[in-house]
């Protein structure tokens, strides 16, 4: 656990001259040229507490985000598959001792249901999220639950990538995760401050911090190449945890020559009988919250950052221009509750946590194209072996939106012509127009000729 250096980030946030305007700035300019930030210099950034100096760093981060990724939004789905758990953390109305909560483990059926319902949304990514139960989430069940995924098929329409959410495995059970065809593995440290973890965890597996810390390390040295950390915020102070976050990325990159693929930033929402999340120790702000976004993006400028549907869409919205990559949307977080939300069941008993964004995705898509950004379904990178340092080569590179933009619009279009209601499809066709008229040489014309396939009838159209 050498890599969090606890001492050494706390130093880090009592020196002085960290907090000095002029090096902030220095920082911010340098930070344009989207080649990383070190620990101290994120540092200084998160200490940022003037209003024009913050605005700085909010624009440079957007810019930054472009200049890597484009105004590309990339959207998924979660689907919880069980609720049962072996772990009491004390933020989570899954945790054994929360005897109210209705458990429930879908079974392979029910999970086509689930697909079935969000393929016809025109979602073609989702994030397998699960409870720790060596019975209910097992990685036979698993295994049964990816397959079942990818099966669906709905006039043209699939789950194009499978990603997961799950406990720490072995190294061999990692090998049969990747054998299932899965894209990018995910675990949250949760809190990278030991003591807090410890106050976090009361017992069960995930007791075992070091356990979780090198998931990751066993899961690259499994084979998985796409991995996703992360940092549920509000348990302790977010400088800290951001530093310690960072650390985590910068020790995957130098040892493995792959930094995290995603960063995800969860905030603690309210969660039935979980003493911790309805008045977490250090609740973040949102001020706080969008500048901790603001220098992830600077620091590891080649990393997506995901949000999920716990902010509220104003939140979100604000969070798109500073540099947030990766979407959720019309999520649920209770196993069966998108089939069961159309029944009108009461799905609350048996979620995870409560949503600040309950808009579908086309309400979604439909905002975020009113916005500016590009919403993406595209998988292509996963299905082109572009996974692990390939990907990462282009993306440090500042070369991926090259391949993305085609791919970006054409998988776009294809959810116009097959999903999208009829205002959404209005702004949609008129933001496409102004897409495509922005590009220019071989990008125009590979786009133009992958979105006439769509527009003949042609799905699942990628390069
Ligand atoms: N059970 C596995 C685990 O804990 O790693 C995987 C799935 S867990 C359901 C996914 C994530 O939900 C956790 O890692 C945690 O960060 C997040 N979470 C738990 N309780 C939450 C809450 N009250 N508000 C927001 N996110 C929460
Ligand atoms: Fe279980 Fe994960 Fe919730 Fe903890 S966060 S109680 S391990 S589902």
């Amino acid at each position: 656990m050498e890599f969090i250096d606890e001492g050494y980030i706390s130093s880090l946030l009592e020196e002085k001259k960290l907090n000095d305007p002029l090096r902030q700035k220095e920082i911010i300019q340098k930070s344009r040229d989207a080649k990383g930030l070190t620990l101290e210099e994120s540092a200084a950034l998160l200490n940022i507490t003037d209003p024009e100096i913050s605005e700085e760093l909010f624009h440079v981060a957007r810019e930054v985000k472009e200049t890597i990724y484009g105004n590309r939004l990339v959207l998924f789905a979660p689907l919880y598959i069980t609720n049962q758990c072996v772990n009491n953390c004390l933020y989570c109305a899954f945790r054994r001792d929360n005897k109210e909560l209705k458990r429930k483990t879908l079974s392979l059926e029910e999970i086509h249901q689930e697909i079935e319902f969000l393929v016809k949304q025109g979602h073609k990514r989702i994030l397998v999220v699960c409870g720790e139960h060596p019975k209910k989430s097992g990685m036979e069940y698993i295994g049964e639950t990816i397959k079942t995924i990818y099966e669906v098929n709905f006039n043209g329409g699939n789950i194009r990538r499978v990603n997961a959410n799950t406990a720490p495995l072995s190294i061999d059970d990692f090998k049969l995760l990747k054998s299932f065809g899965i894209g990018t593995y995910q675990c949250f440290q949760e809190t990278y401050h030991y003591s807090t973890y410890l106050q976090m965890h009361v017992d069960g597996p995930k007791r075992d911090y070091a356990w979780r810390l090198y998931a990751m390390d066993r899961a690259l040295q499994a084979g998985i190449e796409d991995v996703g950390i992360g940092a549920l915020f509000g348990l302790t102070d977010y400088k800290f945890e951001t530093l310690a976050m960072l650390s985590h990325a910068f020790n995957l990159d130098n040892k493995f020559g792959i930094g995290p693929h995603t960063i995800s930033v969860p905030r603690i929402e309210p969660a039935l009988n979980a003493p911790v999340s309805h008045k977490p120790p250090f609740a973040v702000d949102d001020f706080s919250f969008k500048k901790l976004i603001a220098v992830i993006r600077l620091a590891v400028p080649y990393t997506g950052i995901i949000l999920s549907t716990r902010e509220r869409a104003e939140v979100r919205r604000e969070l798109f221009k500073v540099g947030v990559s990766q979407i959720s949307a019309g999520s649920r977080t209770s196993p069966g509750a998108y089939k069961e939300s159309v029944e009108s069941m009461d799905e609350h008993d048996m979620e995870q946590f409560q949503l600040g964004d309950h808009r579908t995705l086309d309400e979604v898509v439909k905002d975020t194209c009113e916005l500016g950004f590009l919403p993406s379904f595209c998988t292509a990178c996963y299905r082109s072996d572009r996974t692990g340092d390939r990907f990462m080569e282009l993306a440090k590179s500042g070369n991926i939106g090259k391949l993305c933009v085609p791919n970006a619009l054409s998988t776009f279009q294809e959810y116009v012509n097959d999903f999208a209601s009829g205002g959404t499809k209005l702004a949609a066709e008129k933001f496409i127009e102004r897409e495509i008229g922005s590009l220019e040489g071989a990008t125009k014309r590979k786009t133009e000729e992958m979105i006439k396939k769509v527009n003949d009838g042609e799905h699942d159209v990628f390069f």
